[in-house]
């Protein structure tokens, strides 16, 4: 099938090059001329475990393009995901005009018969929104389609979520529609929940939420077991153990950051308050999570007295591992918060420091863990990259100052680490 995905971020990129790979010929679009300009090149412009690999195949057999001309890519296909950003904005809702201006443009340049389908993540509602808008603009009176499909990828994961995941869900109103989506993820071995659009959207908000909550569960936990010397670590265990629980998303530690639980979980909120109910719950999973940040400066603070002067080294930045993204890592409220207190922070991430300079500038970047160590007061872990499991502890203890390690994602065994001579700081344990 001929398909355009209008938006070559994480989700557009990896699912354009997914599509391909599945045997459809996809044109990927962005307005953005030089992340374009990166892939026709044959490079990357984020990173993302096997995804290079596919796109380079995909583009060697002619079933991936890359361009910035939305005309000719609408003109071409048959079906138009839309996978642009959905930031969020002051009032936490989710800004919409990217997703508008790219549903005004398909509706320009649509001649026949076209199946619009929302991949971004929006509002419970968009999708009618989506075909209002198309209505108005529909210059040749096409006729057309609108489907919700939600992306559940992960970061770090994204090509395996997309070609493996637990499950694809499709919103539609026609059979035509339907069929379609059908056809189109037929090649992937999931099970497909059709539904009404609205259910389709909601999947998404109530996923995040749910997920988020499941953190902040932990996260609360944590504390608990901090005041009472527990271990939330086996805590966790004990409970994930339960089939009706699991285990996925019980880990305590800094908090849930990147671009899409903080966002859905905000737009959710406001969706609900504007439909008239107040949903506190989802407000205290906020509450709880902000604080998982508070607390963990508060720990390094009293295990350093002053901070002034104090040098800190940091290993990891990114929101999570295996990946570079830094969109609202808790790593950046952490470490400003360290160094609005007069510490010193040097920093080292194994993919993220091309991403956090700009946004860090008062860190120093180092190109190891061990240069991060050198005289330090304090060694914070953020981002539990599997590299950091490997480290060589006890030359990472000689190099520092004073040999205190704050394991704010639980890494490490807290007996390991004790007798190798570290003071060692972990969340609830
Ligand atoms: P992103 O910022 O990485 O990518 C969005 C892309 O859209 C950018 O490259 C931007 O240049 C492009 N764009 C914006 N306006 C455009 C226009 N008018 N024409 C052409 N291109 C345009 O964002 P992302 O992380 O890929 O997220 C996209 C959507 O998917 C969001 O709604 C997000 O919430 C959702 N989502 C993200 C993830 C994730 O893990 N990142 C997972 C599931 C869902």
């Amino acid at each position: 099938m001929n398909i355009s995905v209008i938006g070559t971020g994480y989700v557009g990129l990896t699912a354009g090059a997914c599509l391909a790979k599945i045997g459809h010929n996809v044109i990927c679009v962005d307005h953005d001329k030089e992340k374009i300009a990166i892939l026709n090149q044959g490079n990357m412009p984020i990173y993302e475990p096997g995804l290079k690999e596919i796109v380079v195949e995909c583009m060697a057999n002619g079933k991936l393009k890359f361009s910035t001309e939305i005309r000719s890519a609408v003109e071409n296909s048959l079906v138009c995901f839309i996978a642009v950003g959905t930031p969020p904005m002051e009032s936490g809702e989710p800004d919409l005009t990217y997703v508008e201006n790219v549903v005004r443009e398909i509706a320009t340049w649509m001649f026949d018969y076209r199946l619009i389908v929302e991949k971004s993540t929006v509002p419970v509602k968009t999708a009618q929104w989506i075909k209002r808008t198309i209505e108005r603009y529909n210059q040749h009176q096409a006729p057309f389609d609108v489907a919700s499909n939600p992306e559940f990828l992960r970061e770090g994961s994204a090509v395996q979520d997309f070609l493996e995941p637990d499950r694809i869900v499709i919103g539609v109103e026609t059979e035509q529609a339907k069929n379609l989506m059908l056809e189109i993820y037929q090649p992937i071995k999931a099970p497909v929940i059709v539904t009404d659009l609205a259910s389709a959207e909601l999947i998404k908000h109530c996923s995040n939420a749910f997920l988020a909550m499941k953190i902040s569960f932990i996260n609360a936990v944590a504390v608990i077991c901090e005041l009472v010397g527990a271990d939330v670590v086996e805590v966790a265990n004990g409970m994930g153990m339960d089939k009706r629980i699991g285990r996925a998303f019980l880990n305590a530690g800094i908090g849930y950051g990147g671009f899409c639980f903080p966002k859905d979980l905000r737009a959710f909120i406001r969706i609900a308050e504007e439909l008239g109910y107040d949903f506190r719950l989802l407000q205290e999973v906020e509450k709880i999570n902000e604080e998982a940040k508070k607390r963990f400066v508060r720990k390094i603070k009293s295990a350093l007295w002053n901070l002034r002067e104090k040098r800190i080294g940091v290993l990891g930045l990114a929101f999570k591992p295996n990946t570079d993204d830094m969109r609202f890592a808790p790593s950046i409220d952490i470490i400003n918060e360290l160094l609005s207190e007069g510490a010193k922070v040097r920093a080292y991430d194994p993919q993220a420091m091309e991403k956090a300079q700009p946004i860090l500038t008062r860190v120093e970047f180092c190109n190891n863990p061990i240069a991060v160590a050198n005289d330090a007061d304090l060694l914070a872990i953020l981002t539990e990259w599997d590299e950091f499991r490997s480290l060589d502890l006890n030359l990472i203890k000689r190099r520092m100052r004073v040999p205190i390690l704050a394991d704010g994602r639980n890494l490490f065994d807290r007996k390991t680490v004790e007798s190798l001579g570290f003071t060692y700081i972990g969340v609830g344990r």
